[in-house]
C-alpha cells in the first residue's frame, strides 16, 4: 500500500480499521476507493454501509468539487448494486447520510436500506429534519456537491 494511504487513516477509527481489512468484518465489496459491509445493528431487511477508504469525518467535510462528487456517486453506485443483487424484491431502497451531530461514527458512511425497516420504529433514526440536519438523502447531497 502507498504511504499516502496510511497517512489518511485515523488509528483509533473503527471504520478505518474495517476499510483496511484489519477486523473480522466481512466486506461485501472492496475497491481502492470504498468498501461495503453490513451494519452491525441492522435497521432494515438489508442494511449496508458504504465507506470511503480514506478517512473523511462527515458530510460537512465534503466540498463542491469533482473529487468529492465522484466519490459520493461511486459510494451510491456500489450500494445500489449490492442491494439490487441481495434484495431484488424489496419494496423500496433508501440511501443517505447522517449529518453531525446525528452521526454515530465520525467516518463518512452511506446507509443503504432495502426496506421495510425492522422493527418499524427504527425509521425515526433516519428522518430528515430539514434545515436542522438529521438524515440527508444521497441524491440531495450529490446535488449539493455538484461542481
Ligand atoms: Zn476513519
Ligand atoms: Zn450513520
Amino acid at each position: 500500500m502507498a504511504a499516502s494511504t496510511s497517512a489518511s487513516a485515523s488509528p483509533s477509527c473503527i471504520f478505518c480499521q474495517i476499510a483496511r481489512s484489519s477486523t473480522t468484518t466481512t466486506l461485501l465489496h472492496a475497491d481502492e476507493k470504498v468498501v461495503a459491509f453490513q451494519d452491525i445493528n441492522p435497521s432494515a431487511f438489508r442494511h449496508y454501509l458504504v465507506i470511503p477508504v480514506e478517512h473523511i469525518a462527515t458530510v460537512k467535510d465534503l466540498q463542491r468539487r469533482t473529487e468529492d462528487y465522484s466519490l459520493v456517486s461511486h459510494m451510491l453506485n456500489v450500494g445500489q448494486t449490492l442491494l439490487s443483487q441481495d434484495a431484488p424484491t424489496s419494496i423500496r431502497y433508501r440511501f443517505g447520510f447522517h449529518q453531525p451531530p446525528f452521526n454515530s461514527v465520525n467516518h463518512l458512511h452511506l446507509h443503504c436500506f432495502a426496506l421495510p425497516y425492522t422493527p418499524r420504529w427504527r425509521k425515526v433514526k433516519y428522518l430528515s429534519l430539514g434545515p436542522l440536519g438529521g438524515f440527508i438523502e444521497a441524491d440531495k447531497l450529490l446535488e449539493r456537491l455538484k461542481p
